[in-house]
């Protein structure tokens, strides 16, 4: 009899599971379908022997000093500052958008933050309510520049017009007066040293934690003795579809190797104007890997496949509501991560949202008081 079944070894399944052994003592069991823990943030060493991310480009970011002690727990880090470059009219040009990005495409030399400010209010579209992906950024940096970066891109990754999601899409892309071309502004930014995997493994090494992979919980439900679950995957499938599927975005991604020592200049570039995949990653950037080959992955975005991004817009959010009423109804079932609780959310912020379950049940249930002999 285990204490809980952990369905998922991602972030959420993985911190709970480790919470829960570590500082409670409960036995646990987790699962994953997949062949691998880590979940999204899965790396491995290609044939090349090239670390790279099975499921596209993760950078590790946070404010938060508590979530980046608790992983630093199991790994140390290499310190990374993402930078991403777009594809616009021929020019590689720094994504988010800045002072440079501003001056090299229209051939300026704003040099004070109050001239590139003066540029962008003059373009910019005023919009009653800031309601869409479309909304924020005309309203931010207008019609030239929401077409060359975001509109193509966003209809890419998405299948809709920016206009069509919420505007924390791409509210997540600020636009910067400055000439700050870091991907991420926030205070911890890092890959861990030895990749996620390693990170991961050390998460889950411990007595009371037991992993199967490879093994689906619709298999396996009526078959292992569990007392509470923890549930990561999507919630949608938990309850069988009852109200219709909740969309999620998936992506294809193909990875290659090539016989060169670099293929591009930054870690991701990013393709909003051309091509059908949305970016380029090129990992040794972000690993610091030396190595004679260098391995790409393209990620081109799809409706079919597995589920990566929930999507973002009013109709789907009150989907989501009538599943969130089925999950708190559910006795001895906690939902956590970004598939089991429909948000859009980073890794760090799946890490908090683990954290903070795992006290409230902490705080509800009393730990096992167990013998010496079991
Ligand atoms: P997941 O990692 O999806 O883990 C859920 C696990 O549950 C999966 O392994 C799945 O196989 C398993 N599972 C589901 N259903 C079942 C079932 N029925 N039975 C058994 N197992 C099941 N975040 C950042 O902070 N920085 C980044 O740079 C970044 N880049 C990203 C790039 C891409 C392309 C994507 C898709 C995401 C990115 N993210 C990034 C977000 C990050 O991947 C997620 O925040 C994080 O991985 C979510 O962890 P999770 O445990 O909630 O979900
Ligand atoms: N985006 C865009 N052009 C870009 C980068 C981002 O239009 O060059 C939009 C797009 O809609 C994307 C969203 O901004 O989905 C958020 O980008 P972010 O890089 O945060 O997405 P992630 O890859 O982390 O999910």
């Amino acid at each position: 009899m285990y204490d809980w079944l952990v369905v998922g070894a991602g972030f959420a399944g993985s911190v709970m599971a480790e919470r829960l052994a570590r500082v409670r003592g409960d036995r646990v069991l987790v699962i994953d379908r997949r062949p691998h823990v880590a979940g999204n943030a899965f790396d491995t060493p290609d044939a090349a022997g090239i670390l790279i991310h099975q499921y596209g480009p993760h950078i590790f970011h946070t404010n938060s000093e508590m979530i980046f002690d608790y992983l630093s727990e199991f790994t140390a880090w290499r310190p990374y500052e993402h930078r991403v470059l777009a594809m616009v009219d021929g020019q590689l040009l720094p994504i988010p958008i800045n002072r440079t990005t501003i001056n090299k495409l229209y051939g300026l030399s704003l040099s004070t933050e109050e001239e590139v400010e003066a540029f962008l209010q003059a373009r910019a579209e005023p919009v009653e309510e800031i309601r869409t992906s479309a909304d924020v950024v005309l309203a931010r940096v207008g019609r030239d520049l929401y077409e060359k970066f975001f509109r193509g891109y966003t209809r890419k990754q998405w299948g809709v017009d920016p206009s069509e999601l919420d505007k924390s899409v791409t509210a997540r892309v600020p636009t910067r007066a400055n000439e700050d071309d870091r991907y991420f502004a926030d205070t911890f930014q890092a890959m861990p040293r030895d990749g996620f995997t390693a990170m991961f493994q050390r998460m889950l090494d411990h007595p009371n934690i037991e992993i199967r992979l490879g093994v689906d919980f619709r298999e396996v439900r009526d078959t292992i003795d569990f007392r509470r679950l923890v549930f990561t995957g999507p919630v949608d499938e938990y309850f069988d579809f009852r109200y219709g599927k909740l969309p999620y975005r998936s992506l294809q991604f193909e990875h290659v190797t090539r016989d060169e020592e670099w293929h591009q200049p930054v870690a991701v570039v990013n393709y909003p104007q051309t091509e059908a995949y949305t970016r380029v990653t090129e990992y040794k950037h972000l690993t610091g890997q030396t190595h004679p080959k260098t391995s790409l992955t393209y990620e081109f975005p799809s409706d079919t496949g597995d589920p990566y991004y929930p999507v973002p817009r009013p109709e789907n959010a009150a989907l989501y509501k009538r599943y969130e009423a089925l999950a708190d109804a559910e006795e001895n079932v906690w939902f956590v991560g970004r598939l089991a609780t429909y948000r859009y959310y980073n890794m760090d912020q799946v890490v908090g949202q683990a954290l903070a379950t795992f006290r409230r049940i902490d705080e509800a249930i009393p730990r096992p008081v167990r013998t010496a002999a079991e």
